[in-house]
């Protein structure tokens, strides 16, 4: 468990103000300007020693993706945080923009400086209305005490930030429909390469990271990289991390823990346990909704990193647990995230506008067992199909909950076609 001197986020509830006056109080703002004029390398080091992983659910070395903008490429370069937090199960940025914007706007600054860019934009989800209101008038309040603008925060650094607020598309989250739209253009992710690093927002050089990634930073360079890295469950599972627990337990929250405690004592320490108690667990979401679902027996042990989840076939992704207990009818919550996917689609590459349709059209079958055994091989091979073989990770992202559902599940959604098949009539029961 998380000793509370080692907390980075100490007013996550918002049990203070996110004021300038009371971020400061908390330790925001602290000698950024020293930090800064330690220079690009120094900063650069720290966060590789740190070992932080990206955040927003693809776990990239930060410091490594940092050191890929070019040092001088004679273009503009550009710092953009994706605060278009939308996955389902996850909770966590909204937490951060609302009531500690200052450690993501003091975060955007030094990260800024690191990878030479001198404005940043933060992309807000559309629906995120308070969020935004509160970013934005911390801003001002930091451009009024010089913390932005030119010579920020004393640092010799010029830096300003600007809030974009989305229109509300999943897709937008993707950080390369994310610079489009940003663009004005239409939100639909970029083939790659280019990376935004070599061609990201106008064509410049660009950095996309996450919201908590960039909030965290502050926190690391003072305490030093080898504090973060002394957290964790290995070096390659290093820190903090913020876990969103939601479904079916008796005190859903967002909470701030250290990455590899397992899964069990994060559910019951600050959940309140899975409602009915923890033998009445079905099934936990780990990573928010494309993580691929795990049944009660490996909860039962799992440990909560990029590697430990991976090593079962799932994901850590953006660390929002949804809990299911065994009210739930486990087929029918697949084929609503099924939905999800297929809606959220933008439409540019074949198997993902198609393939998500067929995945919703099976699945709803599935949920009444109107449907052969065979289908359930050849929903498979579909997510086999649209897995690796689009533009962006949507397609993977549709495909994972039902090949975790096929991979875990499997009796229970043969049983129900046995069943649908005995009660039904003889003329649906062809194919
Ligand atoms: Fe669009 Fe889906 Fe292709 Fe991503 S995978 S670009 S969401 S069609």
């Amino acid at each position: 468990m998380l000793a509370d001197k080692d907390r980075i986020f100490t007013n996550l509830y918002g049990f203070s103000s996110f004021t300038l006056k009371d971020a400061q109080k908390r330790g925001d703002w602290k000698d950024t300007g020293k930090i800064v004029k330690k220079g690009r390398e120094w900063v650069i080091d720290e966060m590789k020693k740190s070992g932080l992983r990206g955040r927003g659910g693809a776990g990239f070395p930060t410091g490594l993706k940092w050191s890929f903008m070019p040092k001088d490429s004679g273009k503009p370069h550009y710092l953009v945080i994706n605060a278009d937090e939308s996955e389902p199960g996850t909770c966590k940025d909204r937490e951060i923009l609302r009531h500690e914007p200052h450690k993501l706007i003091e975060g955007a600054l030094i990260a800024a400086y690191a990878m030479g860019a001198n404005a940043a934009y933060i992309y807000v989800r559309g629906e995120f209305y308070n969020e935004a209101s509160n970013l934005s008038k911390a801003i001002a309040e930091a451009y009024k005490e010089g913390l932005l603008g030119k010579n920020a925060a004393k640092s010799g650094w010029d830096f300003d930030l600007y809030v974009h607020r989305g229109a509300g598309a999943y897709i937008c989250g993707e950080e390369t429909a994310l610079l489009n739209s940003l663009e004005g253009e239409k939100g639909q992710p970029r083939n790659k390469p280019p990376f935004p690093a070599m061609a990201g927002l106008y064509s410049c050089p660009t950095t996309v990271n996450n919201v908590e990634t960039i909030a965290v930073v502050p926190t690391i360079l003072r305490r030093g990289g080898e504090w973060f890295a002394g957290l964790g469950s290995d070096e390659k599972n290093t820190g903090t991390k913020l876990f969103c627990i939601s479904g079916h337990v008796n005190n859903p929250c967002t909470v701030e823990e250290e990455i590899g405690i397992p899964m069990k004592t994060l559910i019951n320490e600050h959940a309140g346990g899975v409602r009915g108690g923890w033998d009445n667990l079905l099934a936990v979401i780990p990573g928010g909704s494309s993580c691929p679902v795990l049944p009660a027996s490996i909860c039962d042990t799992v440990r909560m990193d990029f590697d430990s989840l991976r090593e079962v076939r799932s994901g850590l992704g953006t660390a929002g647990l949804i809990v299911m207990d065994k009210s739930t009818d486990i087929v029918y919550a697949i084929a609503r995230l099924s939905y999800f996917y297929y809606h959220e689609s933008c439409g540019q590459c074949t198997p993902c506008r198609e393939g998500t349709g067929w995945l919703w059209r099976l699945m709803q079958r599935m949920v009444t067992g109107n449907a052969t055994i065979e289908e359930i091989d050849m929903l498979l091979d579909i997510t086999t199909q649209i897995e690796g073989h689009t533009i962006c990770a949507h397609g993977d992202a549709s495909a994972w909950p039902i090949q975790g559902l096929i991979r875990h599940f499997r009796p229970e959604m043969e049983k129900r076609i046995l069943e649908y098949r005995k009660n039904a009539p003889s003329e649906r029961m062809v194919g």
